[in-house]
């Protein structure tokens, strides 16, 4: 039976409005808006145009409803104009990628999600009270993805042709999703499971409404600060006044980028307002805000390298793939930069 919400949906996720679809499928934007409304079934042929332009499998298109994940519910850092179409499609993507999860967990018992809430704190406290309970200490967070996957947090990989959107997470049923632009460097994308822990721990309750975004998205930031480096460690290390390359040795023990860890000095005080500003111009002229020179290697998903390349019980890519009536390549775009590509 074909179900016209999976026709939207896999339009969607492209990026493609119906005309440019009709464009690509040869099938005429009357029949597409029709079939998307439920006015009447595609024939066979248009179907077969449809899920080629598409780059889906026919069966696809017959499978039942996903829930769609949205807008309000996903914390975005950007929300421009120009972002809405691609945001929806990075949205549509995240529902199939649920669906990816849930056919994983009907093989694998995946952990349980256990992350606090603290929606009262300020997002300093609340970094610290995290810390506490997960027995971190004073420590560097060692692995970001390894910790949160460890407490029950879904992470994948967003749409990959949106470079321009960032990390976004959201609960579906009491399971937090964590979708990261894995292209970063491995600092920036630290940052960003550590923002989204944020928005998580600050934010769960919250009805993401695009006019307070502002100031969650500095809450999310300041508690990522404030998480992978904790106030009392930082200040017991003699910073003050620090030199670019004590910056430099600092960012490399923190794991974080050199212009976070900049900045978290003149937050503590450690650097005046003019020693920032000029620290900043120094690291940028040597290449530090597009990019991170001497940087660690990226972090990668421990839970889907266990499911996808464990030994013994797996699931191979194709595998999931034909469970999930998709391309393979499409199955990889979840995990791209999680996991080893050659699966
Ligand atoms: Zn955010």
């Amino acid at each position: 039976m074909f179900n016209p919400s999976r026709l939207t949906l896999a339009r969607l996720r492209l990026g493609l409005t119906r005309p440019k679809l009709a464009n690509a499928s040869g099938v005429s934007l009357r029949s597409i808006t029709d079939y998307e409304n439920a006015v009447r079934e595609p024939s066979d042929e248009s179907l077969a145009k449809l899920a080629a332009a598409l780059r889906v499998p026919l069966a696809f298109l017959d499978r039942d409803d996903i829930d769609p994940v949205p807008v309000r519910a996903a914390s975005f850092r950007k929300l421009s104009k120009a972002t809405v179409a691609r945001r929806n499609a990075v949205l549509a993507s995240a529902a199939l990628t649920m669906e990816f999860f849930a056919e994983v967990e009907e093989h694998f018992q995946l952990p349980q999600p256990s992350i606090p809430t603290f929606d009262k704190c300020s997002p300093e406290q609340a970094a610290d009270l995290v810390r506490h309970q997960w027995n971190l200490g004073e420590r560097p967070v060692s692995n970001m993805l390894h910790l949160l996957e460890s407490k029950g947090v879904r992470i994948a990989s967003l749409n990959h042709d949106y470079s321009d959107i960032d990390a976004f997470c959201f609960y579906r049923d009491s399971i937090p999703y964590v979708f990261l632009n894995t292209g970063k460097s491995a600092e920036r994308q630290r940052f960003d499971a550590a923002h989204e822990l944020g928005h998580l721990v600050l934010h769960s309750d919250v009805d993401m409404e695009i006019n307070t975004s502002k100031d969650r998205e500095a809450q999310a930031n300041a508690f990522a600060s404030s998480f992978l480096m904790p106030s009392s460690a930082v200040l017991n290390q003699s910073m003050a006044g620090a030199g670019v390359e004590r910056i430099l040795a600092a960012r490399s023990f923190w794991k974080v980028s050199a212009m976070a860890m900049t900045h978290r000095l003149n937050e503590l005080h450690l650097l005046s307002d003019w020693q920032y500003r000029s620290t900043c111009i120094t690291l940028s002229e040597r290449g530090y805000r597009r990019s991170e020179p001497g940087g660690i290697v990226p972090e990668t998903s421990q839970l889907l390298r266990k499911v996808l390349y464990g030994a013994g019980a797996r699931l191979r890519v194709r595998d999931l793939a034909a469970e999930l009536d998709v391309e393979p390549a499409e199955v990889r775009e979840y995990v791209r930069h999680l996991v080893p590509l050659s699966a």
